[in-house]
């Protein structure tokens, strides 16, 4: 047995097993080790030769799920070694690895997260190009891509950090992660693969047998080996761990990143997308707030339009067409949010059917599901088809949102119903799942056993009568089945046709051939009906699997309508309204407010303020002491722009978007000095990032920049960033700069397309009251000895403070008078080019031999003014 495990550990490295005795799953050696520890159960050893022990841990198999479940949560795979039947074969059960459980490829209900994906990626590189692919075969979502050019390792760290693998396949010779070692990588879980499933002859194979083609064509990646290469490595994976489970995917989509809005990981975070910084959850949330699907699947939608902000009107128009219809008629969009409740879902148990591992109520759940489609159909087509001919009055064919996909799959629902009970049992092992009526041969079984039991039910009075004898009984044990048992007394009244049995002290047994008959039929019949209910059940499986591209299709439809409804019920609770989305650079919003934080403030209202940003008026520093409300400010319009484009309603009175390409944040840096890095480091870092990648198109969100060195340095810093967003010519994005640096309100006069803000307070006998209302111009004082007072400071450091201030004040003015600040010297370079500019600008580069150039660098050097070094 040892020699059999150990040769089952070596098909499975880096996975533990757990190995089937008796009543226990058993582990050895190092996994027994870790088994012990992470699943909390007792450490014992067990003798495997003369003198040698070895560790063992071992779960019972009744409960072995919630076993696996701690093992995979804490990041291990598993592998399942079952036994073979119960012979032995010289001596030893077989057993074989009937499942590998690992964190991407999870299948069991209960090790899965309902709302949001499970996804297991495979990424590889070569040269300056990644191919990256991911898949949930809980949902046979499947999709690829190949990155490469300026920033590879930044956009694919902001796709990982989308896609949030549980799993991440990479070539075992590290070549997944070239640079870093497995730095960049670090939190997730690598699964190593041999190289050569990567190599994209074996991937492309393994794609094309999987899909049954010719070519890759189609799925728009025939000419992309890399988005292959990731894409195959997945498949052959599956098809190596979760035998069933491939089955699942049945389509693959090439997509580019250019497709979304990037987000990077930082700004992911800082607006709270879909967990909050402090406790990681979803409440608290953006998610959180918008999230009131009413379906599993319409959540995992919604959390992936989150996370891909689109970039182009006509889809956004879509959504929002739908989710305005919604929001106009409330008795209709009560009526389908109440009945999608019952959908439940649909995509995971389809997908479960597919895979083989449907239960007999995952079956009904299917019915039930469909079964609520045309009702849901028809208010979808109502709502939506009037809003359609309301907007177009003239082309009278309703526009297609969604909703007039959906096929009810009257089909499927209808074997489902013929053939399976309404209420069947969990598993299959009891009967009762298939319906009376669908099988005739099923139902003969079942009456002929039912009969055979009431005929021996009533054999004993049936007996009696016939023979005479009062005391006639009949009976039944294991060994002899039933018989009659007939006492001494009344021996020669027993019929000639009773065979003798069994002679007890005061009576016999007897049997009749047709007792036994009936015996036989009851006793087999059970087996037969377990057998027979096992093979309808996977006849009807196989039907409504052949079915499963359309019954998906359904579901993803009703995950669409369950958002859009879900978005509108939000937007009607909350007061949101219809973005306006154009393809400009203005971004203009009245009353605007924080989806979260109007919802959690008790004692006071949320203040409503406006923005208006334009390619004339970019810049807006927003000044004010802390506490005043500038952070929420700034991250409310970066939520308000996000929100317009993912195709939701907006917090707002009224709101114009130009579409954004991205949206950069600086804000804060409180939990990164655990990771190791300076706080005042990682700021300059995320700031360097936003200054070389932010387009025109892009929002810039920069709260206290600088914040994190001496005062002088950060106004410094904070000042340099500005004037250089404001004059790059690549840049003049619009941004936001909050500061507690009231000092910074002065570029306003260098520079035009900035403008000064600032969260008005109220100043009333030595006390300040918030205002939260946000008024052009800049604050002149930062308050920060009041928020001093307000947090508790002894009333003599308050008054010291005060007087300090006013000191330091003072000499300030002073020698303000002295010296101005510098101007900016970057203006100089963005006006009139120079003589050397001109030069440079027509030089023809791409013809220079290497000597010309450096013959000319030479040249301009001295011209410039240095000494150009020794000519040689
Ligand atoms: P700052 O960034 O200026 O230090 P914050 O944006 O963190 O200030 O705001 C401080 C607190 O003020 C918030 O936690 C919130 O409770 C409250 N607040 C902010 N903006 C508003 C508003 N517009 N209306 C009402 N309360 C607000």
């Amino acid at each position: 047995m040892r020699q059999q495990y150990l040769a089952i550990k070596k098909q499975f490295p880096g996975t533990i097993v757990l190995f089937r005795l008796g009543d226990f799953y058993e582990s050895f050696d190092e996994d027994a080790k870790t088994v012990a520890q992470v699943c909390d159960v007792v450490l014992t050893s067990r003798p495997v030769g003369k003198n040698v022990r070895v560790p063992l841990a071992g779960v019972p198999y009744h409960a072995v799920e919630g076993y696996i479940a701690k093992l995979i949560a804490a990041g291990y795979k598993v592998a399942i070694a079952e036994q073979q039947g119960t012979e032995a074969v010289k001596g030893l059960v077989p057993r074989d690895v009937r499942r590998v459980i690992t964190p991407g490829t999870l299948v069991e209900p209960g090790l899965l997260e309902e709302k949001r994906n499970n996804y297991l990626a495979a990424l590889v590189r070569a040269d300056d190009h990644v191919g990256l692919a991911y898949a949930d075969i809980t949902t046979g979502e499947f999709a690829t891509t190949e990155l490469s050019g300026a920033e590879l390792e930044a956009r694919l760290s902001e796709e990982l950090g989308r896609i949030a693998p549980s799993e991440l396949l990479v070539p075992e010779n590290g070549a997944g992660d070239r640079d870093e070692g497995q730095g960049a990588l670090g939190s997730y879980l690598i699964s190593p693969l041999p190289v050569w499933r990567f190599e994209p002859g074996t991937a492309r194979q393994a794609l094309l047998d999987h899909f049954g083609v010719a070519s890759l064509e189609g799925y728009g990646c025939e000419r992309l080996p890399l988005a292959i290469a990731a894409a195959g490595a997945i498949i052959q994976y599956l098809r190596e761990t979760q035998r069933g489970a491939v089955g699942q995917i049945v389509g693959l989509r090439t997509y580019t990143t250019a497709e979304y809005m990037a987000l990077d990981e930082a700004t992911r975070r800082n607006l709270e997308l879909t967990q909050t910084i402090r406790s990681g959850r979803v409440r608290g949330s953006l998610l959180g707030v918008l999230d009131t699907t009413r379906t599993a699947m319409g959540a995992r939608l919604l959390r992936r339009w989150l996370n891909q902000p689109l970039l182009t009107l006509a889809p956004l128009q879509g959504r929002l067409d739908a989710v305005e219809a919604w929001t106009r008629d409330t008795p209709r969009r009560t009526e389908i949010r109440e009945m999608l409740r019952h959908v439940g879902d649909l995509e995971r148990l389809i997908n479960r059917v597919t895979g083989r591992t449907a239960t007999p109520r995952d079956l009904v759940g299917v019915r039930k599901a469909l079964e609520q489609v045309p009702r849901i159909r028809s208010l979808a087509e109502e709502v939506m088809g009037r809003a359609a001919s309301e907007a177009h009055p003239e082309n009278a064919p309703p526009q297609d949102a969604g909703a007039f996909h959906l096929d009810s799959c009257d089909d499927v629902a209808a074997l489902i119903a013929a053939a399976i009970s309404d209420t069947p049992p969990v598993a299959l092992s009891t009967g009762d799942v298939i319906r009376p009526g669908f099988s005739a041969e099923l139902d003969s079984i079942v009456t002929a056993a039912r009969d055979a039991k009431t005929w021996i039910a009533n054999l004993e009075r049936t007996e009696r009568e016939r023979s005479g004898i009062k005391s006639l009984k009949v009976g039944y044990n294991k060994v002899f089945g039933y018989y009659i048992e007939v006492t001494n007394a009344n021996r020669d009244a027993v019929p000639t046709h009773y065979l003798r049995k069994q002679t007890l002290v005061g009576a016999e047994r007897y049997i009749t051939p047709e007792l036994k008959e009936y015996e036989s039929l009851v006793l087999n019949a059970e087996d037969r009906i377990l057998d027979l209910e096992t093979q309808l059940f996977r006849q009807v499986c196989d039907q409504v699997a052949s079915a499963a591209p359309r019954v998906l299709a359904t579901a993803q439809a009703l995950a669409e309508l369950d958002v859009s409804a879900s978005l509108a019920e939000i937007a009607a609770n909350n007061r949101y309204v219809r973005p306006e989305l154009a393809e400009n650079g203005l971004l203009e919003i009245r009353a605007g407010r924080h989806p979260v934080v109007e919802l959690t403030l008790r004692d006071e209202p949320f203040v409503p303020n406006d923005l208006h940003l334009s390619p004339d008026e970019s810049i807006v520093i927003l000044t004010g002491p802390n506490m005043a409300g500038k952070s929420t400010f700034l991250r409310q319009v970066a939520l308000i722009v996000l929100m317009a484009q993912i195709g939701s309603f907006v917090p707002a009175d009224s709101a114009h978007i130009g579409l954004v390409d991205r949206i950069f944040t600086r804000i804060g840096a409180q939990d990164e000095i655990s990771a190791g890095q300076s706080t005042f480091m990682v700021e300059m870092v995320e700031t360097a990032n936003i200054l070389h990648h932010a387009t025109p198109r892009s929002l810039l969100i920069l709260d206290e920049i600088g914040r994190g060195t001496s005062t002088y340095d950060g106004m410094s810093i904070a000042w340099a960033v500005v004037e250089y967003i404001h004059n790059h010519p690549r840049l003049g994005a619009k941004t936001l700069f909050a500061t507690h640096y009231h000092e910074l309100t002065e570029l306003a006069k260098t520079l035009p397309r900035l403008r000064n803000y600032n969260v008005a307070v109220h100043e009333e006998g030595g006390r300040v009251v918030f205002l939260r209302k946000i008024v052009p111009g800049g604050a002149d004082r930062s308050y920060g000895i009041h928020v001093g007072k307000l947090a508790g400071l002894p009333r003599t450091v308050i008054q010291r403070a005060e007087e300090v201030l006013r000191e330091l004040e003072r000499s300030r003015e002073a020698k303000a008078r002295r010296a101005v600040v510098p101007p900016p010297v970057q203006l100089s370079l963005f006006g009139q080019p120079s003589a050397i500019e001109q030069e440079l600008a027509a030089l023809d580069v791409l013809s220079m031999s290497p000597l010309d150039a450096l013959n000319k660098l030479y040249e301009l050097s001295q011209k410039a003014g240095g000494k150009g070094g020794e000519k040689r």
